[in-house]
């Protein structure tokens, strides 16, 4: 996945730390970065998950340790495409699994009528299905 950089050159899209207000650390969050210039920018496709977990902290928000996945899908997917044991599978086939995952998760969450969960499982379900992420981009 690549985006072309202000400088000219392309920039790669990494998993990296983004720390928030030198006490919390956000663990994997997808980041376009220019080995030329050095700018970096997070995924457009994940800013409103970062926006909203920061918007959850607070003004003060004490030292810890959080994982972007836990949010975002995108995030998530991203994580398990670059672990190496799944080096070898196609990226689709680990988005239909994890699509699959979820659509069990849904079905419990509704069988225990928890709205909460039912609506966090959907959210996630949407943002892989999200028409601006394209398999062919990973
Ligand atoms: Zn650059």
């Amino acid at each position: 996945m690549q985006k072309q950089c202000k400088c000219g050159k392309a920039m790669i899209i990494r998993l990296r730390t983004v720390i928030y207000q030198n006490k919390v650390e956000i663990e994997n969050v997808p980041i376009f970065s220019c080995d030329s210039c050095s700018r970096s920018e997070v995924f457009s496709e994940v800013k409103p998950d970062l926006t909203s977990l920061i918007g959850t902290l607070g003004s003060k928000p004490g030292k810890q340790l959080l994982q972007f996945q836990d949010v975002s899908e995108i995030a998530h997917l991203m994580v398990k495409v670059t672990e190496k044991k799944r080096a070898a599978d196609p990226v689709e086939m680990i988005i239909d699994e994890r699509i699959n995952e979820l659509l069990d998760l849904l079905l419990l969450a509704q069988s225990l009528q928890d709205e909460v969960w039912i609506a966090d499982v959907r959210k996630r379900l949407s943002q892989i299905a999200s028409r601006s992420l394209s398999t062919h981009d990973f």
